[in-house]
């Protein structure tokens, strides 16, 4: 009886059962939200696929579906019984509203196994390609300097192969990178700060939070992220006591739950 109640109410919802479930025995529902593109509300019938008997509690939650066409939870999914059913579908589809939207690619924000809230399209991939790109480009520039010196003659050359030892380095009387050190502690609530050419251009006060677990030897610090609704992905987040003058971005952290400044190390 509850099974084709079960299913009457889902039918009757205008959900579709999936041939497969990638997790589980179950048979997994779908059908669109209502208003949200690429939003899809998700039921786990708790109804066994080979069996066809009841092996769980109903679960509705909704998911987003990438550029990629990768399913990603947007909310948690709610379990209830079949008397809750319908209204448990109401409640997820009103979720929607609330879940944060990527600012940079409108998709739907979702929580990475990292913990880390990050956009569903991972659209950040696609700026590193970008900044990859533009490096490149230099570089091919650089070899057509390197080409131009083939045909000039030897003193010149043996001039450029030298000033080639430093290429990076515009002005020789600042080869030295300074590297600016604070000092963190375990258990310092910290959040980053954006670093370019030694200044601090961005603060993430607010949208990036964490707790530093341990300081290791060489300033390495391991902090636990509980918070990241920016686009700025882990692999990205300062894992050292120091930043270095320099003209790439950078993070530092920035200690919260008491006053640290960084120091120049001389
Ligand atoms: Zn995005």
């Amino acid at each position: 009886m509850t099974v084709v109640q079960r299913k009457a109410i889902l039918k009757a919802e205008g959900f579709f059962p999936h041939k497969k479930n990638g997790k589980g025995t179950s048979i997994i529902y779908s059908r669109k939200h209502p208003s949200a593109k690429f939003v899809r509300v998700v039921v786990d019938s708790g109804i066994d696929g080979k069996t066809g008997k009841i092996v769980g509690k109903v679960g509705v939650k909704l998911c987003y579906i990438n550029r990629q066409k990768q399913w990603r939870e947007i909310t948690t999914e709610v379990f209830t019984t079949n008397t809750g059913l319908v209204k448990t579908i109401r409640a997820q589809e009103a979720a929607e509203k609330f879940v944060k939207t990527c600012k940079h690619c409108k998709a739907k924000k979702f929580t990475a196994k990292s913990g880390n809230v990050v956009c569903a399209n991972a659209c950040w991939t696609t700026w590193g390609g970008k900044k990859k790109a533009a490096s490149t480009t230099k570089k091919s520039s650089q070899k057509i300097t390197a080409g131009k010196s083939q045909k000039i003659g030897p003193r010149q050359r043996r001039d450029q192969a030298r000033q080639r030892n430093y290429p990076l380095n515009k002005n020789p009387s600042q080869k030295k990178v300074q590297k600016f050190e604070a000092e963190i502690l375990p258990g310092d609530l910290v959040t980053i700060q954006e670093i370019i050419a030694g200044k601090m251009t961005q603060d993430y006060t607010g949208s990036v939070l964490g707790i530093v677990r341990e300081v290791e030897e060489h300033g390495y610090v391991k902090v636990h992220w509980t918070a990241n609704t920016t686009s700025v992905d882990e692999y990205m987040l300062p894992r050292s006591n120091c930043y270095f003058m320099s003209d790439v971005i950078d993070y530092r952290l920035k200690v919260l739950s008491r006053p640290v400044e960084y120091a120049p190390v001389t």
